[in-house]
């Protein structure tokens, strides 16, 4: 199946049922609604140009409008290439020349992002860019006007050409460990992923999925939209950009039975200060990935947030996301310190990442994939597939894992994160969740500083819990002793307000260590 015929499946089903909510606006469309305005955008979009194959950006905080392109692109058989909203103009300009887009769809600004601006820096150096569309101002009405008085047989006739192996989007990784990549998918890697993870959280159409995740990442627009036209289900959009207040106001006012998050999302609503004064009582069930989550975390969510069916989902951009998850019949301690099995139609394997080898249940190794979600390749990066992608078709994911003997998988950090202290290797992830612990800790991160005696030492970054005292390095040490491995105890302790993030809420260990070097020098 292609993505068009999907959502046309939903409409042909559903036409009266709830598609779409945008809090921010208070706008709402049905599925025939958001079909109509699907359709519009599209042959808007081939007015303007369009067609298969041709690079369209998008460039904005979530809304509407982001998801109308996203399914009228997929009409088109045009290849969606998902912008993160934090860009600066350089990474933009990178991106637009990389991924060689010929027309920009983009947000005028959002907060300190002046979009328009960056966009009219770069444009001159970046030929390719044909054609650019703001969504505030005259050129989306336009566009959508133009559309509307389209001739709709057209679309029938495009769709007919498209096949589910296509490209559709080249969507960038989060860019945790560098910079980003962008993985190329085809209707077959994102709608499979999709519709697993419906079938997952058991959606149908009376579910509604409150998103506060990013869209121009997988996991707002894959196993959100994505999962929800599957399923004809209704996608909420909160706010533009993550807000824990306005993401609680909106599951209680939109009765949300689904609610999607990383780990600090999750840990920022639990602390809201209002948190006991929105009903929540709607919610069921939901979706917690894309970083390691304290076992504390899973706990509040799931008995504080009343989503007793909350999934733990593991995954990647370039597997469409999901490749693992917990589900609803696994024990509670499962579903909480793990990240569960493999998905259907995929495989797992855990290696010994020098040797390539299988290592035994139990031990620690690269975590490999293989099934209908791996990407079709890094865009334009052939070198770059063929070390993530082996010649059998495994996704080489970079991440530690452990495998117990009944295939619950757990994650224990990222190979380039690991820590090698005095020769003994340390995973940070052990280190945080302890930590985690301490009734004075709101969130912890744990890297390696270069050390010269041990060749790396353990650095504790630290964010305090609301009037509680900065913590010492005497204190963390007090509060490990006898309780961890001497080795693991960190040296250095950092209070920090913020840790560094990715918009998809990720922290940029990267960059601690930047940091870090230049505090220790
Ligand atoms: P980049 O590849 O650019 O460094 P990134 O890997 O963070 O960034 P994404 O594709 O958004 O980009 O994230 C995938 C990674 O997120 C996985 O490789 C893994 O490290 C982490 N991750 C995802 N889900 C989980 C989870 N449930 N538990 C632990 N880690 C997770
Ligand atoms: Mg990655």
């Amino acid at each position: 199946d292609t993505v068009g015929a999907n959502l046309d499946r939903a409409v042909r089903a559903f036409p009266e049922r709830e598609a779409l909510v945008e809090c921010a606006t208070g706008r709402r469309w049905t599925y025939a609604e958001f079909a109509a305005d699907v359709d519009a955008v599209a042959l808007g979009l081939r007015a303007r140009g369009v067609g298969k194959g041709d690079r369209v950006g998008i460039w904005a905080p979530n809304r509407a409008e982001w998801t109308l392109a996203q399914y009228a692109t997929a009409r088109l058989g045009a290849i969606l290439v998902t912008i993160n909203p934090a860009y600066r103009a350089h990474e933009l300009e990178y991106v637009l020349g990389q991924a060689g887009v010929r027309l920009l769809v983009a947000a005028e600004r959002f907060k300190t992002s002046d979009y328009a601006a960056m966009i009219a820096e770069v444009r001159p150096r970046c030929p390719g860019l044909a054609d650019v569309v703001l969504l505030d101002g005259p050129d989306w009405p336009a566009l959508l006007a133009a559309g509307r008085a389209g001739d709709r047989a057209e679309l029938a006739s495009i769709a007919e050409e498209l096949s589910a192996d296509d490209p559709i989007n080249i969507q960038y990784t989060s860019g945790t460990t560098g910079f980003p990549k962008g993985a190329t998918l085809s209707h077959r890697n994102i709608l499979n992923n999709g519709y697993f993870v419906g079938e997952l959280c058991g959606y149908t159409e009376r579910d509604r999925i409150c998103l506060p995740v990013p869209f121009y990442h997988c996991f707002g627009m894959v196993m959100g939209n994505l999962a929800a036209t599957s399923h004809g289900a209704c996608t909420v959009i909160p706010a533009p950009a993550f807000d824990a207040a306005a993401t609680l106001a909106a599951v209680a006012a939109e009765r949300c039975t689904s609610l999607y998050g990383v780990p600090t999302m999750f840990i920022a609503e639990l602390a809201d200060p209002g948190f006991d004064g929105y009903d929540l009582s709607g919610l069921r069930t939901g979706i917690m990935a894309g970083a390691p989550c304290p076992t504390e975390v899973m706990k509040g969510v799931m008995e504080r947030m009343g989503m007793a069916e909350v999934s733990i989902c593991y995954g990647m951009t370039e597997t469409s996301p999901v490749s693992t998850q917990t589900r609803v019949d696994d024990s509670v301690e499962r579903r909480v310190s793990t990240v569960g099995r493999v998905g259907p139609h995929l495989e797992v394997k855990v290696v010994d990442p020098e040797t390539g080898r299988t290592v035994p249940r139990g031990e620690p190794g690269e975590l490999c994939t293989r099934g209908y979600s791996v990407m079709l390749g890094y865009w334009g990066e052939p070198e770059r597939t063929a070390e993530a992608v082996d010649p059998e078709g495994w996704m080489h994911t970079g991440d530690l894992a452990v495998m117990d003997p009944d295939g619950y998988l757990s994650i224990t950090g990222r190979i380039k994160d690991m820590v090698i202290r005095g020769g003994e290797n340390v995973y940070p992830r052990e280190i945080e969740e302890f930590l985690y612990a301490h009734p004075d800790v709101l969130d912890v991160q744990v890297i390696g500083v270069p050390d010269a005696k041990y060749g790396e030492e353990l650095m504790a970054w630290v964010r305090m819990r609301e009037g509680a005292r900065p913590l010492t390095a005497e204190a963390v040490r007090a509060f490990c002793t006898g309780r961890l491995a001497h080795f693991k105890i960190p040296r250095y302790v950092h209070v920090v307000e913020e840790f560094p993030m990715t918009v998809t809420g990720k922290v940029r260990k990267v960059e601690m260590r930047e940091v870090a070097a230049a505090l220790l020098a």
